[in-house]
């Protein structure tokens, strides 16, 4: 498993990395330039949330990656995470976050507290903006806890995070010999693990003649790693090509290949951020 400390260079490297594709690709400017400024409300929570954990307790939120959250250090920064969105995200979502803002702070817990129980595992259901913002909100904690984990032991065809046990968000190709390793990135903390090339991460799938994989002219260093038995699909980032790229920003730019699955009938295994 490679260690992510998504502490602040990751974040400034992901909204660094925001530009450079949002520049390039006149097609995802509007969505990257929108995950900047999540990118960056993102930084400034982790640093409070960091500040917040005092040494001894870390051993505590080390021992399982979703034990309770810190209400107390969240809730505080939650109205002005809802004014970020409601002030630079498209119309639908920045009102469901002025939606949220009205509702009193039980209903903002409830929804904060769901997402951190079920978020990654069980949240096809969720609607997407209540989704998003629970999501959003809670991911620098969900990273930072991830951080301060002892490192599992590689098991290398775990289907779900083997830290918090979320489903994978896409894969990442990363070089290593002459050719390039697996990893499945968590939808959840962002943690990576290794996993088998030739192998469908949703449904055990290990035949090679039906797992497709599908590249766009626009975006050659983005495959859509498709299952041709259970339907699904993950996108894959494939470092060997772009040693640039940061699979979870790269991946918000890949919506022509989104579409192109969808029209060929498979189905995102997990949303991004974003919902795409
Ligand atoms: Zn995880
Ligand atoms: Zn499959």
């Amino acid at each position: 498993m490679t260690t992510t400390w998504a502490g602040g260079s990751e974040y400034d490297a992901r909204i660094r990395r925001a530009e450079q594709l949002s520049s390039r690709h006149a097609f995802a400017a509007e969505f990257l330039d929108f995950y900047k400024h999540i990118a960056a409300f993102q930084e400034r929570l982790r640093v409070q949330v960091a500040a917040s954990s005092d040494v001894r307790s870390r051993g505590a939120l080390a021992d399982a990656l979703r034990s309770p959250l810190d209400l107390t250090v969240l809730l505080p920064h939650f109205r002005g995470f809802l004014s970020t969105i409601e002030k630079h995200a498209p119309a639908a979502l920045a009102n469901s976050a002025h939606q949220m803002s009205l509702l009193p702070s039980d209903s903002w817990i409830s929804s904060l507290e769901a997402y951190w129980q079920h978020g990654g595992k069980y949240d096809q259901q969720v609607g997407a903006f209540a989704q998003f913002l629970a999501r959003a909100f809670l991911q620098p904690n969900a990273e930072f806890r991830a951080a301060l984990m002892p490192r599992a032991p590689i098991v290398m065809t775990t289907k779900v995070c083997p830290l918090c046990g979320a489903r994978p968000l896409l894969g990442a190709l990363r070089p290593e010999g002459d050719g390039g390793k697996r990893f499945l990135l968590c939808s959840f903390c962002s943690q990576e693990w290794e996993f088998r090339r030739i192998l469908c991460p949703t449904c055990g799938e290990e035949t090679e003649g039906k797992l497709p994989v599908y590249v766009a002219e626009q975006l050659p260093h983005i495959r859509v790693e498709a299952c041709d038995t259970c339907k699904f699909f993950i996108p894959g980032v494939d470092l060997t090509k772009d040693g640039n790229a940061i699979p979870l920003v790269d991946d918000l730019a890949a919506i022509p290949l989104t579409l192109w699955a969808h029209e060929h009938g498979y189905s995102r295994l997990q949303p991004n951020l974003l919902g795409t």
